[in-house]
């Protein structure tokens, strides 16, 4: 990056209103691109910090559906839950906005309309499935059916999760709803695309040659295959009434596509944030932008995102997107659905005046180039050994020497020749290492690897501790106060430059050496130029620090980390009980005798009903090989009619027949109940027709 710019905009990923925030988002998106924010506001650059909620989607309006409420109201509560936890985390955004906003369907509207004038998108009408009941047309993901590739029947419409085969929606055989479970309709309708396969060559310019040597190697190893794949146009419409309506006549029922509308959003909070002054976030070639985002986002913002911004023509394009992987927690991948995560909230809750504590174990294992593991060992470990024991200790030390032998004052450096010549090259070697130390975290602060830079940055305390250990001052000070208040001096330039140096990363602890340190205006002064050049952070002799310094941080106790464990353990539990079909305990012994007096064949289904006022109940008619005949079989709650017709299962044939709701059954198709509570069929593994006796 040899380029100048004039300002930066730092864009972290839109969080989806549609439940709280777990530490995996926080070390994926919003601490790096905290702590980047903070590093360039402290070297007095021009930036700005923009998120929001991203509030549009199948996702939210199903999520409402689910708890009965409304769209709006579904946003609202998680809009408000994650606003309400960034800033009692502390994460520094300059605007925290929202996709439901007025102006951000202005927004989205106006960049549609300027494509579309362009004559660049493509309309189509194509068939695409209804559920009648629910009357909205589904998303790929809200279709399961049987795959074609592997015969998984509960493949989705976007891809079988079995065998990972990639799907349209009309390849799945019986398909039906997720939302309603009922079987959907091929309806008519018309869409508007973008076409991205236009913007291929473009994109290989740009991208694959222009961000070959600048970019994450995980980010551009990704966006190189998603290339390569081959682009094709995506629909950027949808057919539904929550989300930001599609601003042509005759598009009534149609809003953008979420996905379309999203990274907009981040130009909408900026027209929020900066009024009429915005464009130049946007639109000046000398702006830098830069999106923060974990890598299930890649994609999006590497591609699809910069390919709309092309199209449109008048904004300036992502410089850097420093994406990062996954984190998982304790040795599993974080889960929403089986609650396996660390809620911010909770740990806020749990953990009061412990935001720094967080932040720095979340950025001393990010997931910077591959996953991540947090655990609790791993956080207490870190927080006692390194916080507690390297940084906390040498502050404590410092003013605790300082009090004793100088009354608080800051001590001058005396002059030369009051000191020895060993004690002179000992400060020569820490300064050179310090200088090492800090320029190594500036650089690495600049290419977002915030892990090293957290490292460079717990180095300087490291040498600080060195500092005190090579020149023990509580062994010198009767004998020769000059040498230690030279030592006590240089000591102290070090607290001082770690109250500088740890701001972007902890804060709350920069804030509070400053505090201790009495540090004024001194400070402001030198932190500029130690942001700027460099330069260690010189205190005002003749000062007082405080008299009564407190500790940075304190150890965390062991019962803290088994209350989370145990919280975790309970979770999985539950989540476990749940899933879990009780074992019945075992039947009564019979011989073989009695087993081979049951007659147990494959059959395959003719056809299949409902059973009127029953729910439970389908009514199939079986060719069992010897005969057809009706069976009856309680499984109309996971199996639709339609679904059945042509399947093989296996059922007793000589079971005395049964009368049920009016309808005699004659057999009993056998099945087993999965953990979910799902029930599934019995089949032979292989060919094996009607007729064909179990044995
Ligand atoms: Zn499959």
């Amino acid at each position: 990056m040899s380029k100048k710019f004039k300002r930066t905009t730092v864009t972290a990923a839109l969080p989806y209103a549609n439940g709280p925030l777990h530490i995996g988002h926080i070390a994926g998106a919003y601490l790096p691109s905290d702590i980047y924010v903070r590093y360039l506001r402290l070297k007095g650059e021009d930036v700005i910090y923009v998120c929001g909620s991203d509030e549009h989607g199948v996702a939210i309006q199903i999520g409402a559906r689910k708890e009965g409420v409304t769209p709006r109201a579904f946003v609202d509560k998680y809009h408000e839950l994650m606003k309400q936890t960034f800033r009692s985390f502390g994460i520094s955004f300059d605007i925290y906005s929202r996709t439901s906003k007025p102006i951000h369907y202005q927004t989205a509207q106006d960049f549609f309309t300027n494509i579309y004038r362009k004559g660049i998108l493509r309309e189509e009408t194509s068939e695409q499935y209804f559920d009648e009941q629910e009357g909205i047309f589904l998303a790929d993901r809200y279709i399961v059916g049987t795959c074609p590739v592997c015969g998984y029947e509960r493949a989705y419409g976007d891809q079988c999760e079995k065998c990972g085969s990639s799907l349209s929606p009309k390849q799945l055989l019986n398909p039906r709803s997720a939302v309603s479970g009922k079987a959907p309709v091929l309806r008519p309708t018309r869409h508007w695309y973008f076409p991205l396969d236009e913007f291929e060559s473009w994109l290989r310019e740009w991208l694959l040659k222009g961000h070959a040597h600048d970019w994450k190697t995980n980010v551009y190893g990704q966006c190189k295959s998603w290339i390569e794949q081959g682009l094709q146009a995506r629909s950027i419409t949808r057919d539904m009434d929550w989300g930001v309506p599609v601003p042509l006549p005759d598009a009534e029922g149609k809003v953008l596509y979420v996905w379309f509308d999203a990274p907009i959003g981040y130009i909408s909070a900026t027209r929020e944030l900066k009024g009429d002054d915005w464009e130049k976030y946007w639109k000046d070639p000398e702006t830098r932008l830069i999106h923060f985002i974990g890598k299930d986002n890649i994609v999006f913002h590497c591609i699809i995102f910069p390919a709309m911004l092309k199209a449109e023509g008048s904004f300036i394009l992502p410089d850097n997107v420093p994406a990062n992987e996954f984190l998982n927690l304790e040795g599993d991948k974080i889960s929403t659905s089986r609650n396996h995560a660390v809620w911010l909230h909770e740990y806020l809750n749990d953990f009061p005046g412990r935001r720094d504590e967080l932040r720095y174990v979340l950025t001393s294992i990010a997931p910077e180039t591959k996953d991540a593991d947090f655990t609790w060992k791993d956080y207490q470990q870190r927080v006692n050994s390194e916080l507690v024991g390297i940084l906390g200790n040498f502050v404590n030390r410092v003013l605790v020497l300082t009090g004793k032998y100088f009354n608080h004052a800051i001590p001058a450096l005396g002059h030369a020749g009051a000191i020895s010549v060993r004690l002179e090259n000992t400060w020569q070697d820490i300064n050179t290492e310090l200088n090492r130390s800090i320029a190594a975290m500036l650089a690495a602060l600049d290419e977002f690897r915030f892990r090293e830079a957290q490292f460079q940055m717990m180095n300087i305390a490291r040498l600080g501790n060195k500092w005190l250990a090579d020149t023990e001052p509580w062994k010198r000070h009767a004998e020769n106060e000059a040498e230690s208040a030279f030592i006590l001096n240089r000591a102290l330039c070090i607290t001082a430059t770690l109250a500088v140096a740890c701001e972007p990363f902890l804060p709350d602890t920069a804030a509070k050496i400053r505090e201790q340190l009495n540090a004024g205006k001194w400070l402001e002064a030198k932190a500029a130029d130690f942001w700027k050049s460099g330069e260690l952070v010189v205190p005002e002799q003749g000062t007082s620090v405080q008299q009564k310094p407190q500790l940075l941080f304190l150890p965390v106790p062991d019962e803290d980390i088994e209350k989370q464990l145990a919280k975790l353990r309970k979770k999985d539990t539950a989540m476990q009980q749940n899933n879990h079909v009780s074992i019945k305990p075992a039947k009564e012994q019979v011989t073989i005798d009695d087993f081979l007096k049951l007659d147990i064949r494959v059959g395959k289904v003719l056809t299949a009903e409902r059973v009127e006022k029953s729910n439970k109940l389908l009514k199939l008619l079986v060719d069992t090989g010897l005969d057809q005949r009706i069976i009856l079989s309680g499984i109309a709650q996971h199996f639709a009619p339609e679904e059945m017709v042509g399947k093989t299962v296996t059922l007793v044939v000589n079971l005395a027949p049964r009368k049920m709701m009016g309808i005699e059954s004659q057999g009993m198709i056998l099945t087993a109940e999965g953990p979910d509570g799902k029930l599934y069929l019995l089949r032979p593994d292989g060919e094996a027709g009607p007729g064909a006796m179990i044995s």
